[in-house]
């Protein structure tokens, strides 16, 4: 092939593929061409140089054979699909072909600890056929979903790909959504989504009855996504189709609903801001990625079944109350390795030996955690059950076949030899010998040279070029004997060979090639015994991750004094709860709770900064670890399981991407009146802020009575729409508890505790004072404030400090005054102003007529640093 024919093909190649880039093999390079080297150059910040082709220049860019999958790594992750041309040796010459495609979804070579997923959504019926699968680890799941829930289960797992079927594409809205998913959305064949040849994909995998027999058999538009899984599976070339060893059904019904806003509001597995710590990162005292991986799955799809709970809960107790097994246990799963993606390495052909020898260590382990777990500490608790899931005899049996096969220090290349342990084969037993026989020879033959000829300056080695030599310093060069023949003169020496020595030397190298031979061969067929075997080795992953999750629950509640909940049928009763993040950062002060049939729905108030939101979240927090089978951060918990929690809490991080906050907070209410039920757990924080008072009250009040009458969820609801606090009056089950503080020498105090009744309104200007506005403004707030509490008709017993009782007139005139009464009290406000320096005045006039709702966050920033100015020259 000539040079200028490289690039020719290069391209030709490209076309072949609707791949991203492709990387072609050059000898002992990877070649990237045209806009592909320019892309790549970019991306990994390599070196491009110009290589002329037909009179034209191309672009170049390459990396080393060895490098590649690291390269690669970094394509793919960045969401590129790159396709991988090798080069074979045909006749003398070599000819170049794609083998495979890497693609985000199907990136074998990953050292994440996470999941990698790879999904595929069609449309079927207004619903959805959903099927994802972790090709590192063979994991595969397929079911139906409702309209709603396809995105909640696409954050849920997080692909990294997504395969939109083609009754997906042409909706834009919802390829946005896929895509704002943070996954690489690939098209793949048309054909691999219709109904026939997507169920012989997955029966031909399967097995007919195998589909039938996890339910699936109905399920057409699951079954669709599964094949078409199946399907690109097999065209990227990666090899690691017979890792997937088993389509696992679920029923979303079976889990808690959590959808996409819930999931990120409670911060479960990351963070909505910069910063701070996900509900994970405080729970993961894992020792092993795959028990991090179960932490992670469990934390976002807690489960409503009482038995599987109980079971978990029942683990987590027996290891939280025996310190010594339960350490020793860690420390043993600490020793063992990833060993689904090991399964999935061997299915694929890249498993090397080390890779075998962690497997079978690993296998080892699991006997040494079923005799932690089957210890009298531990023995009557379900954690025998655990490790008794894989098959323990078919095990041992693989674990002694990989220890009598495997050095015990193999290489990590698989064809130069030295993976094989002596004893293991005749053959290769007897080109050890002879091997290491003609190795002793070579390794003695400086020495006899040396007393045979009296040259001191005599030394032997071996390299590419010359083979076996024996050199001689010039020194002596005189003394060398008429059999030794020069091959090569250096500057200080001469190297030489004899008849004999390039005997040996043929002997050598012919050992080296039948036992790097044989010992490929061998290797290669135990390799493919542990290929075999994936489906036992992930069922051993799979029960040492749970172990690993469940003592990972236990250090964490008996290092933080947690308590295990107790499932009853009704209500949710926790005494002395807590945060479980913000323990870890305050001294945290513990709130009870309690919702029963006769107060479902909480009306939590307090000053802004007082504590709302963290204790809604706590609360629903707690329910939702009570659901995974982990203890809870509680004095005592009772806890009658619910079928979904959904929250609407604060709108920043909106704000800060320009969405409308108002626009999204509806969205996020109509979606939570539409969804819950009367066994959901509904947090609300502040509803109807986004918009003019008297809209944002009206929509509070009518949300409160739909929940209230119609839906009847348990709910928290946090407002600082004081009217609100007056529906206790109307809806029987409403009970209103705040957020307590101490006010003295004008003063607050936040003290963090949860009491009973509805909390004091002043405290608003108070915060502002204690949030550094300027002195006159907060003493002409307080002086408006008085004001408007007078006008609105709103009745205000007692003075600070105690309990002010609004009642709020759903006929009343003040309810039905539209935005105008905004206008009109504040015009009325200015009107009797006296004594006030001008300044103050028209800030606070600003103040008052500025439409939150209406003004971005950048204007509002200006505004406020206007007014400091104005304030300032005042002064
Ligand atoms: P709100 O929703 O009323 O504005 P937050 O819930 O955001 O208030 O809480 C304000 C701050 O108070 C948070 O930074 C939090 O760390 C702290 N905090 C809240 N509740 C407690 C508590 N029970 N004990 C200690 N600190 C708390």
């Amino acid at each position: 092939m000539t040079e200028e024919g490289i690039v020719g093909e290069f391209l030709t190649l490209k076309d072949e593929t609707d791949a991203d880039l492709l990387a072609m093999q050059c000898g002992d390079f990877y070649e990237f061409f045209a806009e592909d080297a320019e892309l790549v150059g970019e991306e990994l910040d390599l070196k491009v140089s110009q290589k002329s082709s037909h009179g034209s220049s191309y672009p170049m860019a390459g990396v080393p054979l060895s490098e590649l999958t690291a390269y690669l790594k970094v394509l793919v992750e960045r969401g590129y699909r790159v396709a991988v041309a090798d080069q074979y040796e045909v006749d003398g010459g070599h000819e170049r072909a794609i083998e495979r495609v890497v693609t985000p979804g199907t990136l074998l070579e990953t050292t994440e600890t996470e999941a990698r997923y790879l999904a595929a959504v069609v449309e079927a019926g207004g619903g959805y056929g959903f099927a994802v699968a972790d090709v590192t680890t063979g994991r595969f799941h397929a079911t139906e979903l409702d309209g709603d829930e396809l995105l909640t289960e696409c954050y849920r797992f997080g692909p990294a790909e997504i395969l939109p079927g083609p009754d997906l594409r042409a909706d834009d809205g919802l390829v946005e959504q896929l895509r704002a998913t943070d996954a690489t959305l690939s098209l793949h064949a048309t054909e691999a989504f219709a109904p026939g040849q997507a169920r012989q994909a997955v029966e031909g995998q399967f097995g007919a009855a195998a589909v039938s027999s996890v339910g699936l058999d109905d399920a057409t538009a699951a079954i669709r996504a599964a094949g078409a899984v199946l399907s690109y599976v097999d065209d990227t070339g990666v090899g690691v189709l017979a890792s997937m060893t088993r389509l696992q059904p679920y029923d979303t019904g079976d889990s808690v609903a959590l959808d996409v806003t819930t999931q990120r509001n409670l911060e479960l597995t990351a963070t909505m801001g910069e910063g701070g710590h996900s509900l994970f990162d405080v729970l993961d005292h894992t020792v092993t990625s795959a028990g991090g991986r179960t932490l992670r799955e469990r934390l976002c799809r807690p489960i409503q079944d009482e038995g599987e709970l109980a079971r978990r809960a029942d683990c987590v107790e027996a290891l939280a109350g025996a310190a010594l097994a339960r350490e020793r246990l860690r420390e043993t799963l600490g020793e063992g390795y990833d060993i689904a993606r090991l399964a999935s390495k061997a299915v694929s052909g890249s498993a090397d030996a080390r890779d075998l020898l962690r497997v079978h260590d690993t296998l080892v382990v699991l006997d040494d955690v079923a005799e932690v777990v089957e210890s009298p500490e531990l023995g009557d608790s379900p954690l025998a059950g655990v490790v008794e899931r894989p098959d323990r005899a078919e095990a041992e049996t693989l674990a002694t076949e990989l220890a009598d096969a495997l050095a015990a220090d193999p290489p990590a290349g698989v064809r130069e030899g030295g993976l094989i342990r002596q004893g293991y084969h005749d053959e290769l037993d007897d080109l050890i010998e002879g091997h290491e026989a003609a190795l002793d020879w070579m390794d003695g033959l400086a020495e006899r040279e040396q007393s045979r000829l009296g040259i001191t300056h005599l030394s032997t080695g071996r390299n590419k070029t010359d083979g076996y030599y024996i050199q001689v310093g010039n020194s002596e060069t005189d003394e060398v004997p008429d059999d030794y023949d020069e091959i090569k003169s250096l500057k200080n020496a001469k190297r030489y060979t004899t008849e004999e020595l390039a005997e040996r030397e043929r002997e050598i190298f012919r050992f080296e090639e039948r036992r790097g031979d044989l010992e490929h061969e061998l290797f290669t067929g135990l390799r493919e015994r542990v290929a075999e075997h994936a489906e036992l080795l992930q069922d051993v992953g799979r029960a040492l991750a749970e172990c690993d999750t469940l003592s990972s629950l236990a250090v964490h509640a008996v290092e933080n004094g947690w308590t295990r909940p107790e499932l009853v049928v009704s209500g949710i009763d926790i005494e002395a709860g807590r945060h479980p993040v913000v323990e870890q950062e305050v001294e945290f002060v513990p709130n009870d709770l309690t919702l029963a049939a006769e107060r479902e729905f909480l009306l939590v108030t307090g000053p802004n900064m007082s504590g709302k939101s963290t204790y809604m979240r706590q609360n629903a927090l707690i329910a939702l670890l009570a659901q995974i089978g982990s203890f809870v951060p509680a004095r005592s918990a009772r806890i009658a399981p619910v079928d979904g929690i959904y929250t609407r809490v604060g709108a920043l991080d909106e704000l800060a991407q320009g969405r409308s906050t108002f626009m999204v907070e509806m969205s996020e209410l109509a979606n939570i009146l539409h969804s819950a039920t009367e066994d959901s757990l509904v947090i609300l924080d502040e509803v109807g802020r986004g918009t003019a008072t008297y809209d944002g009250i009206s929509i509070a009040w009518a949300a409160t009575e739909y929940l209230h009458n119609e839906v009847r969820a348990k709910t928290l609801f946090a407002t600082h729409y004081h009217e609100l606090t007056g529906l206790t009056e109307h809806l029987d089950r409403v009970a209103n508890v705040h957020i307590a503080a101490d006010e003295r020498n004008g003063e607050v105090t936040f003290l963090r505790t949860v009491e009973e009744g509805p909390a004091d309104r002043s405290y608003g200007v108070h915060v502002a004072d204690l949030a550094g506005v300027p002195g006159p403004v907060v003493e002409r707030s307080q002086d408006v404030l008085a004001k408007l509490r007078a006008e609105k008709a709103i009745e205000a017993r007692g003075s600070s400090g105690e309990t002010v009782q609004t009642v709020f007139d759903l006929d009343s005139a003040s309810f039905r005054g539209s935005a105008s009464a905004d206008g009109g009290q504040a015009a009325d406000g200015n009107a009797e102003t006296d004594g006030t320096v001008p300044a103050v005045e028209s800030v606070v006039e600003a103040l008052r007529t500025t439409d939150v709702a209406e003004t971005s966050p950048v204007e509002l920033m200006g505004k406020v640093e206007r007014w400091q100015e104005e304030l300032d020259d005042e002064r």
